[in-house]
């Protein structure tokens, strides 16, 4: 018994030892090969199952569901081994929360007309408290007072206490370009608060690309603000957009229908006129306020010096959580596949023979579909120096990477920073092509987490993984996704998934983790970004386009 327990212990030494002797000789790429190779296809499999069944209620900000997954995902991170770095030694951040939903009783009246929630109108923002106002019907075009073009929509009205119908700018011989540099929008609407307008009414609002009907939708879910964010006053009269059809209903009787109105307003001697009847709109919220967490695990580094530093890699792990009539909002592709591919990476760098020399973060991020406030709050209250903060590489997307067999990438954010070239060198020694954005109007590189990293001084990047073959083929099914299932209660798992893609993607991203924890000197902006700021900066970032 003890002979055999001192050869075993000999030999498990002669075991050890013959490991450490190993490793120093192991060369970069061997262990890059062999991190990727680590990277599990089931893991990510399993996490996008987990996420995105039923019992996890669409992971909604302030939801049980919420709290479900990211209890789930600490325990993931528990069972890698990875440290908490969260609050009070946990891996929870948590964020206060504030939910807007609208009540039933939410009604706008015009004439005779009762008019339907969602259907034919909508509140936009703020939701500043509930309302009960009545007015005169006016049409007052864009309610533009200038010289060029020559304006007066206000000549001879008296706007207070009436319900103001109006259009959302600019009128068309105007730039939409000069219009939002002067900033008239805010002007025109800020005048006909203080001129005492009971109600703005905007009609003919939307695009082909983004219609009212997806607005509406978006605008009837639960709402959810950072509590701390500083009301509105509620002297602001509501707030209300129609449909076109509503809109019409509005101009019957009038003595001009709604596109004889919408022809008249693009003239110069355009005059406001009243629609002869009168509307009421009711406002009625419930409001509640409540916590959600970010998630934080951390791998530390093995360098006395470097690991001071970290790399983090972020993915939203909210949904839009269980509406008030009971509907999912699974969010498989997002983002169930994007937290997904970070775990995978997680469990890859985990299980390394080797540890990198910077600490690595993984940031598993709240209310990121309500505005990014979960990545927006950790950089603000990061659980780790923001100054050492190397980068951070953002997972997060619509799901292309299950299209097939990723070959494509896009890297957004990667023509500011020194991790474009990082992503181009680990693409093309991998056999995958990067592309530029085949989807500028989208501005995807301003639209998830990354971004808030970006805006602090902190070089971000998020990769798009995409199939081969011609790029129109896979936008033109992401575009129908996107009318389909995107941000709806149907971004479910499908069986014609291919998992391989996904995996591929987190394989790219561990290697570039590696390297960039690795290196002696932290990636750094291009000298002629715009975002080429120190770490943690205060200054405002540059405006959007
Ligand atoms: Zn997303």
């Amino acid at each position: 018994m003890a002979l055999l327990l001192s050869l075993l212990l000999l030999f498990s030494i002669g075991v050890s030892q013959e490991a450490q002797l190993a490793t120093p000789a192991v060369s970069s790429r061997a262990a890059e090969e062999a991190l990727s190779a680590s990277v599990k296809v089931e893991t990510i499999r399993d996490v996008v199952t987990a996420l995105s069944a039923d019992d996890m209620q669409g992971r909604g900000t302030m939801q049980p569901g919420g709290d479900k997954a990211a209890d789930y995902l600490a325990d993931r991170f528990a069972k890698l081994g990875l440290k908490p770095l969260g609050e009070k030694g946990s891996f929870f951040q948590p964020i206060k929360f504030r939910e807007t939903q609208f009540l039933p009783e939410t009604s706008f009246k015009a004439g005779k007309e009762t008019l339907e929630l969602g259907r034919d109108f909508v509140v936009t923002p703020p939701f500043n408290g509930d309302k009960n106002v009545s007015g005169d019907l006016v049409f007052i075009a864009y309610g533009l007072i200038s010289s060029t073009p020559r304006r007066n929509d206000l000549a001879n009205i008296d706007v207070r206490g009436k319900m103001v119908v109006l259009l959302e700018g600019p009128p068309k011989v105007v730039s939409k370009k000069d219009w939002k540099d002067a900033k008239v929008q805010i002007d025109i609407l800020r005048s006909l608060v203080l001129l005492g307008a009971a109600g703005l009414i905007f009609v003919n609002t939307g695009t082909d690309e983004h219609p009212y009907s997806e607005m509406a939708d978006y605008l009837t879910r639960r709402q959810i603000e950072r509590a701390d964010k500083e009301e509105m006053p509620s002297f602001l009269p509501p707030f209300v957009t129609l449909s076109n059809e509503a809109a019409a209903k509005l101009f019957t009787n009038s003595g001009s229908t709604f596109a004889e109105a919408l022809a008249k307003a693009e003239l110069e001697g355009f005059k406001p006129f009243s629609l002869k009847k009168s509307a009421t709109i009711t406002v009625k919220l419930k409001k509640a306020k409540g916590t959600s967490n970010n998630v934080v695990a951390l791998l530390e580094g093995s360098d006395p010096k470097l690991k001071a530093e970290a790399l983090v890699y972020s993915a939203h792990y909210d949904a839009f959580g269980v509406s008030a009539d009971k509907r999912i909002y699974h969010g498989a592709a997002d983002n169930g596949l994007g937290v997904g591919e970070m775990i995978a990476v997680a469990e890859a760098f985990s299980q390394a023979a080797t540890r990198p020399r910077r600490s690595i973060i993984f940031l598993a991020v709240t209310g990121e579909e309500y505005g990014g406030y979960g990545s927006d709050f950790w950089v603000k209250n990061p659980t780790w120096k923001i100054k050492q903060v190397a980068a951070d590489l953002n997972f997060d997307g619509m799901g292309t990477e299950v299209y097939g067999p990723v070959k494509t990438l896009v890297g957004y954010g990667a023509e500011h920073s020194t991790l474009g070239t990082l992503l181009e060198s680990v693409a093309n020694a991998q056999g995958l092509t990067v592309i530029t954005d085949p989807m500028p109007e989208e501005k995807s590189f301003y639209r998830s987490d990354h971004y808030f990293f970006v805006k602090k001084g902190v070089p971000g990047l998020m990769i798009l993984g995409a199939p081969g073959g011609p790029v129109s083929e896979w936008t033109k099914r992401l575009k129908e996704w996107e009318k389909t299932d995107y941000h709806q209660p149907t971004d479910t798992i499908r069986p014609e998934w291919d998992w391989q893609g996904p995996r591929t993607l987190a394989m790219l991203s561990a290697v570039m983790g590696m390297r960039l924890a690795n290196n002696e000197q932290m990636p750094s902006w291009l000298p002629n970004s715009p975002f080429n700021r120190e770490r943690g900066t205060s200054e405002p970032p540059p405006p959007e386009p």
